[in-house]
């Protein structure tokens, strides 16, 4: 016992004592190759150089209904609206990991409760939703509210805005990995900021989102990003990404 217990000491001392005698110079742990590429980051909110814009308030050209026909959505005051019934809409490319920004505004005359109130959603790779919804002062379940991973991870905390208010999510998103065999080997993983507050931190994605039973997980390839018609008249602008 005594003997293995000295046998450890020394063997700490050991390594500590090669690495830190071996190493005398501080440029040999200086790496400077490759370098990072210059980004010049937007002001404010705006795209940075490298972003891919995707809604900037003058056209919708980005965007399209499921089936391929042109967004309907109502384009207005540097905005684009959701018309009820006409539709999800998905941007014409496709995307794997991403940085994404957009912001959105929920109805200023609020109607209805729980989630019939300024629902709508963001769909990463077409199956992923987090949750756009009207969460001041309107109570639904938890792992439905604003910023959740819709009926799989209940948000941080609630950093709703007022209704008629313009709010921010920044959202990192790696997508799931799935093997030759189409078995998922790595879940996706998602981190959310709505408003500048981190609402869901390296969240492990489940799977599909399912309004009914459990999240699924068939192998898939890059994906559009999604924006939700639930009916009601949800507001999206300045929308851009960076593929990661
Ligand atoms: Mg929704």
């Amino acid at each position: 016992m005594i003997k293995s217990i000295l046998s450890t000491i020394l063997t700490i001392f050991l390594i500590q004592g090669i690495s830190l005698g071996q190493i005398t110079d501080p440029k040999a742990t200086e790496v400077h190759f490759p370098q990072p590429e210059k980004v010049t980051p937007g002001a404010g909110t705006s795209a940075p150089s490298d972003a891919i814009v995707l809604f900037d308030g003058t056209n919708m050209n980005e965007w399209q209904h499921l089936d391929g026909s042109e967004a309907k959505w109502e384009m207005k005051d540097s905005a684009m609206t959701v018309v009820k019934s006409s539709g999800n809409i998905k941007t014409k490319r496709q995307f794997s990991d991403m940085q994404l920004h957009l912001e959105f505004r929920t109805p200023a005359i609020v109607k209805g409760e729980g989630q019939f109130r300024g629902n709508s959603g963001v769909f990463f790779q077409e199956r992923y939703e987090v949750q756009v919804l009207d969460n001041y002062g309107n109570k639904t379940y938890s792992n439905g509210q604003v910023g959740s991973i819709y009926k799989q991870s209940i948000p941080l905390v609630n950093a709703a805005k007022k209704p008629g208010e313009w709010q921010t999510y920044d959202i990192i998103y790696t997508a799931p990995r799935f093997n030759k065999d189409g078995i998922r080997v790595a879940a996706g993983r998602i981190t959310v900021i709505h408003n500048g507050v981190v609402i869901q931190n390296n969240t492990e994605i489940q799977g599909t989102t399912e309004y009914i039973g459990l999240p699924k997980n068939a192998p898939h390839g890059a994906g559009s990003l999604m924006l939700q018609d639930h009916g009601d008249k949800v507001s999206y602008r300045n929308i851009w990404v960076r593929t990661l």
